[in-house]
């Protein structure tokens, strides 16, 4: 660890591969005194070592229960149309949303008459929960979770897998929970991104107390497979300059950088290739 490292040997743990479980690894950077490691097997990109804490953590602090306490009839609409996607997969009517945060977008699959459960670890993200009137919360971390077999529809998990300890044993239980020909719809950060590409380690998704697995378009499909997914689909949107640090927490003021001056344009066309910075993933469970 650096020299800037903000924890102590004794608050680290070395872990193996998620995706491979090689414990090959090639540093890629450290950032303020987390390291990034790429799988000389699988390709997967992961913080190594990590913070032994971290679940715990996650129960008490961390983005859990990040959100808007108001949202736009914009916002509102883009859930329906979401929700529309969801629809075609509608056959039981169950609906199970993973790291629910907010809740808003169970909230609108409420008003649309899906029976709703989530799964959520963070406090208050639960009180939130609680309080919307959410029904079926499980107080579980996504790796342990127990809905029972073959009990949903279709399942989402929004900017949260980028945040476990094991996004395997996640994905098997929502596998096992998802009826045949159940749906999956996720949402993580693309490592191969052109902001990860153009910003480097000071990219703003790069937070190793916190996003300690980065995947993209190859790693997420492996991931997806392994677990036993078909018809998986990878998109990808979005493009930004953003820098942060997170110890203390501070914006990076940007430099200037010639695709500046060319973000917008990117930013409408970065859906058209794999190298968006938010990657929208779908699959579905064998029949
Ligand atoms: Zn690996």
């Amino acid at each position: 660890m650096s020299s800037e490292s903000r924890c102590s040997n004794s608050q680290m743990i070395e872990v193996a591969c998620d995706l491979c479980s090689s414990t090959e690894t090639r540093l890629l950077f450290e950032k303020e005194g987390f390291r990034h490691v790429r799988c000389k097997k699988c390709g997967l990109v992961y913080v190594n070592p990590r913070l032994k804490a971290h679940r715990d953590l996650q129960r008490i602090s961390g983005t859990g229960s990040m959100g808007e306490d108001q949202i736009s009839p914009a916002q509102i609409n883009r859930i329906c149309r979401e929700l529309a996607i969801f629809g075609v997969y509608r056959r039981m009517n169950r609906i199970l949303e993973i790291g629910a945060g907010r809740g808003w977008f169970l909230s609108v699959a409420r008003d649309l008459g899906w029976k709703t459960w989530a799964v959520e670890i963070n406090q208050d993200a639960i009180s939130n929960l609680a309080h919307k009137g959410i029904k079926n919360i499980i107080v579980s971390s996504a790796e342990d979770f127990d809905a029972g077999r073959e009990t949903f529809d279709a399942v989402r998990i929004w900017d949260v897998i980028e945040h476990l300890e094991s996004p395997v044993q996640c994905l098997k239980r929502v596998y096992d929970s998802l009826r045949p020909g159940g749906f999956l719809r996720l949402s993580t950060t693309n490592f191969n991104s052109l902001s990860r590409i153009v910003n480097g380690s000071e990219w703003v998704y790069i937070n190793g107390s916190d996003h300690i697995v980065l995947f993209d378009p190859a790693t997420i499909t492996k991931l997806l497979k392994s677990v036993g997914f078909l018809r998986i689909s990878v998109r990808t949107r979005s493009f930004n300059l953003r820098k942060k640090l997170y110890h203390p927490e501070r914006e990076i003021r940007d430099r200037f950088h010639p695709l500046a001056l060319f973000r917008k344009l990117i930013d409408e066309t970065a859906r058209f290739s794999k190298l968006g910075h938010q990657m929208i993933v779908e699959a579905v469970k064998d029949v």
